[in-house]
């Protein structure tokens, strides 16, 4: 998803190599790339005009050749968790958001140009974090507008693809989080938000690099998660990539007849042929993959789907992450019990898998993938 109507180049979407060559295209000295970097990725500042180690003169003119900052916040949302979500029109420049616990902004624009990303605090043990004890703040951001998959129970999938996002718009979303009052610094990023990462892979490549690289946020690749429905030669090239990042696979059944009837995209992909993609993932990487499986009420939370579920896990090297689903206004699936919560667990911890049951956090805030846009649109 381009700016209409600017073709400029934008900062985000650069690496040192390639601003070094736009500048010195411009006849600015190559080492104002640099500096330029450290302004926007090490003292968060990404106004031009504020670079005070820079002329009078660059500053006027990287402010009138380069674009900087394309996210347009129109809602932010605190959780009593702490969890905070910002819904970003990617049409309207950059927007001062409200402070946290202020009343959101109005909303503008049209969804056809907004994603979500949010921040999740957490202490190391997953609990969320008391303001002063806070370990990890998770970013959890879009790399689409909207999603092709559709997944039935998905409010990001609810009214198709909008757009994809470029490389820098995915950087920007950890970028602005970071900006957050009290936030400092994001630890972890999960590509969990809108749209499937693997259907826009040169964007997220791209900002993969970025988001890793020392110059850039300067993430360990580890504590980056890509999660995907289930792309499996788009598995191989993040495989290929030398950034050991960690994959998440959304099974969210334990065959292909349940998957089928919740994810579109199931029908032209089995269990099978994901778990071999997972496979030839850890061979590359050596690192474990994780399955996603979302627990919808009396649908495919039963310990007979539990039982089938670890025969699947254990096909591959795998830890399993359940979630418990959160109602989406408009949809027909519900929350699961608790009771049938620890029992699906408990299946899998007696077949001898690790498995956790991920907390449900900003459930005040409309936290679950798409819900914000959803509420604030109507799609
Ligand atoms: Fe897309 Fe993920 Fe939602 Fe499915 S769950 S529709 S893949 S955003």
């Amino acid at each position: 998803m381009p700016p209409t109507g600017d073709d400029r180049p934008h900062f985000f979407d650069q690496t040192p190599e390639s601003l070094a060559a736009l500048f010195t295209g411009w006849g600015l000295a190559r080492f104002r790339a640099d500096q330029v970097m450290d302004w926007v990725y090490r003292k968060g500042i990404a106004d031009p005009h504020a670079m005070t180690n820079l002329s009078q003169a660059d500053r006027e003119r990287l402010a009138d050749r380069l674009r900087f900052l394309d996210v347009g916040v129109v809602q932010h949302q605190r959780a009593t968790d702490g969890t905070q979500k910002l819904l970003i029109d990617w049409s309207l420049g950059p927007t001062r958001y409200s402070a946290p616990g202020e009343a959101s902004l109005a909303v503008l624009g049209s969804s056809a140009t907004q994603s979500e990303c949010v921040m999740i605090p957490a202490t190391s043990s997953g609990r969320a974090a008391p303001d002063r004890t806070r370990t990890r703040r998770t970013a959890c951001i879009s790399s689409q507008v909207g999603c092709p998959v559709g997944c039935r129970f998905c409010a990001s999938g609810l009214g198709g693809l909008d757009g994809n996002l470029t490389p820098g718009q995915i950087v920007q979303q950890v970028w602005q989080l970071q900006q957050l009052p009290g936030v400092e610094r994001i630890t972890n990023v999960v590509f969990m938000g809108m749209g499937e990462p693997l259907a826009n892979p040169r964007s997220v490549f791209a900002a993969l690099r970025t988001l890793a690289a020392p110059w850039g946020i300067g993430l360990s690749a580890r504590k980056i998660t890509v999660s995907t429905v289930g792309v499996p030669a788009g598995i191989r090239k993040l495989g290929d990539l030398d950034l050991p990042v960690t994959l998440a696979i959304s099974l969210h059944a334990p065959n292909d007849e349940i998957r089928k009837a919740i994810i579109p995209w199931a029908e032209f992909v089995s269990i099978e042929q994901l778990t071999e993609a997972g496979r030839d993932y850890f061979r590359k990487t050596g690192r474990e993959i994780t399955l996603e499986y979302i627990l919808l009420g009396g649908f495919n939370d039963q310990p007979h789907h539990a039982q089938e579920l670890a025969r699947v896990a254990k096909r591959l090297r795998s830890n399993l992450n359940l979630i418990r689903y959160n109602e989406v206004a408009g949809l027909p699936f519900t929350r699961p019990s608790d009771d049938d919560v620890l029992s699906f667990q408990q299946v899998l911890r007696t077949a001898g898998l690790n498995v956790h049951i991920r907390a449900s956090r900003g459930r005040d805030i409309a936290a679950a993938c798409g819900q914000l846009r959803h509420e604030a649109s109507g799609v």
